[in-house]
């Protein structure tokens, strides 16, 4: 059984000083893997080139190449390409895929010799607040097992608090990585959007996607982040170093949208742990001021339109022909029908319904045009707040993590999860979900803290005064 949990600095210098070895360490991760994942779901898959990957890693160490991440026990999202491995974004589309390259992170993190223990579950491409939406089981909260993990990053998540991966990576399309860490009582950051590479990630809703980390502090959050926060000559929207720029001096000023939270039917206990950390924050020489966010209460609106849309167009690919599951039929039409009908799940037919309506001829301009305008409104609110704030905080879900099952026949009470979270994404800004306090049955309470463009270093900094780290 690992240490509660370890730290990637602490874990470098026991490696690199030799009282530990690479080998010892993985299988520190392999065993709880071994007890508890039957159980709680959360990789779908454990690697079987960990043995290479242990000793190219040592190998690093013994003759002075080794970086930070050397050695360190990473679980991966389903979603992001591995060379040689199955990606299937927890869908039957995708079930057999295997990535003929590596994606972008996968790459960086192999360069530094991190150890890629397995694929974790997620809902299916991603589109889920629960994990419940994959098509390969639901994943349990090691912290309650009746309870959902949060998602779509629900197995990255539960491997890291189950103990089995030292650091994960998910992706936050609308609060993915955010909400599962705020239900494991975990940091879970969304970096600025176009930081880290979204080459070899599996599309979901492309203006909104975002790779990020997910651990036990804030440090390790931050060093995932920097390593793999490079320039991708492969990515359209990945953006140049240069262009990065950071403006924010003062950084000790944090806005507080009461209306949007006072709105939001949020639990009482989150709201109790909310005001607690503000003044946490506060005794740490932070400076709380209302604010207001008119626009952005509307921002899960939007995004439940450009979300759908995007979808409809990015999953237009798996058509049984060029890729994805393929069924056998008379006409081609029954070839797509059937693959499609068999290759997708409920909760991604739903949103693939929806938006092939939202950019259909006669609603475009009802729907997909506006909620574009209202999204560049909701640019210019941020721009605007962050001329008076350096920094915006919200609680990071307004309930608990729920009970399995509770959710999945109201697809609205789910979407719910993301009231908070959804903001960055429209905007693009950085968010950070810290661990924040429990309720009185003990499940975790996530604070999320929101940054300009470009400020990602700035949650960094706030997040680890706030964790005392
Ligand atoms: N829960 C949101 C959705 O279902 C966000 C998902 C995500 O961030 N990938 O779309």
């Amino acid at each position: 059984m690992p240490h509660p949990f370890r730290t990637i600095e602490e874990t470098h210098n026991a490696l690199k000083n030799g009282t530990l070895t690479v080998r010892a360490l993985v299988d520190e991760y392999l065993a709880v893997i071994t007890e508890k994942n039957p159980d709680i779901n959360a990789y779908l898959e454990v690697f079987t080139d960990i043995d290479e990957q242990v000793s190219r890693a040592q190998t690093m160490f013994d003759n002075g190449t080794a970086t930070m991440l050397t050695g360190i026990p990473v679980a991966m999202k389903d979603n992001m390409l591995i060379k040689g491995h199955v990606a299937s974004a927890s869908s039957k589309m995708l079930e057999s895929y295997v990535a003929s390259y590596d994606g972008t992170v996968a790459r960086i993190l192999k360069e530094h010799g991190a150890i890629l223990i397995g694929r974790t579950n997620m809902d299916e491409f991603a589109m889920g607040s629960s994990t419940e939406n994959s098509a390969f089981g639901r994943t349990k909260n090691p912290l309650d097992t009746s309870r959902v993990p949060g998602g779509s990053s629900g197995g990255a998540a539960a491997a890291l608090a189950m103990g089995g991966a030292l650091i994960s990576l998910g992706s936050d399309t609308g609060g993915s990585i955010r909400q599962p860490a705020a239900f494991c009582d975990l940091v879970g950051m969304k970096p600025t959007y176009g930081t880290i590479s979204r080459h070899g990630l599996i599309a979901m809703a492309s203006s909104l996607d975002q790779i990020g980390p997910m651990t036990h502090t804030v440090r390790d959050a931050e060093i995932l982040f920097e390593a793999l926060s490079v320039h991708d000559p492969m990515e359209a929207t990945s953006v140049p170093v240069e262009k990065r720029i950071s403006t924010h001096t003062e950084k000790k000023k944090i806005g507080v949208p009461r209306k949007m939270i006072s709105q939001e039917g949020l639990d009482p206990e989150i709201l109790t742990a909310f005001e607690i950390s503000l003044d946490k924050l506060k005794t740490q020489g932070y400076e709380i001021v209302d604010v207001d966010m008119p626009l952005s209460e509307h921002a899960l609106a939007v995004y439940y339109i450009l979300q759908p849309a995007e979808v409809s167009s990015n999953l237009a690919r798996f058509d049984g022909i060029r890729f994805g599951l393929s069924e056998d039929g008379n006409t081609l039409l029954e070839v797509y029908e059937k693959s499609r009908g068999k290759g997708f799940g409920k909760e991604v037919r739903r949103r693939m319904i929806l938006g092939a309506y939202i950019l259909s001829h006669g609603y475009y301009d009802a729907y997909y045009a506006k909620a574009l305008a209202v999204r560049s409104m909701i640019e210019k609110e941020f721009e605007t707040l962050f001329e008076q704030v350096d920094m915006i905080a919200t609680p990071t879900s307004p309930f608990l993590p729920f009970v399995a099952g509770e959710k999945v026949a109201d697809p609205l009470a789910m979407y719910m999860s993301d009231f908070f979270a959804v903001p960055a994404n429209i905007a693009g800004i950085p968010a950070i979900s810290l661990p924040a306090g429990h309720a009185k049955n003990g499940l975790p309470i996530g604070l999320q803290l929101m940054a300009p463009l470009f400020e990602d270093k700035m949650l960094f900094t706030c997040g680890k005064a706030f964790l005392g780290e």
